[in-house]
């Protein structure tokens, strides 16, 4: 599996260093848009986290993400 850096990648799957996420990644994270990578700029549903790498100690750091309504869910929550 390769980590894409764009728009399509989905930010729940893998986990990602937070010194090189891209501005997208970034907009993800923060749901301001679609975690799963549509691009939506109006994610509305609960997409459970994301997780990225902090620093050198490798510390995990968790984040509430959103999706839209036509990405589907990870895991089956809602
Ligand atoms: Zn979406």
């Amino acid at each position: 599996m390769t980590a894409r850096t764009s728009t399509s990648a989905d930010i729940r799957v893998g986990v990602y260093d937070l010194g090189s996420l891209t501005a997208d990644q970034r907009d993800q994270l923060h749901a301001r848009t679609c975690a799963a990578g549509c691009g939506s700029r109006d994610p509305a549903r609960d997409g459970g986290h994301a997780y990225v790498r902090s620093g050198a100690e490798g510390a995990r750091l968790g984040y509430v993400v959103k999706i839209c309504d036509t990405c589907p869910s990870l895991g089956g929550r809602s």
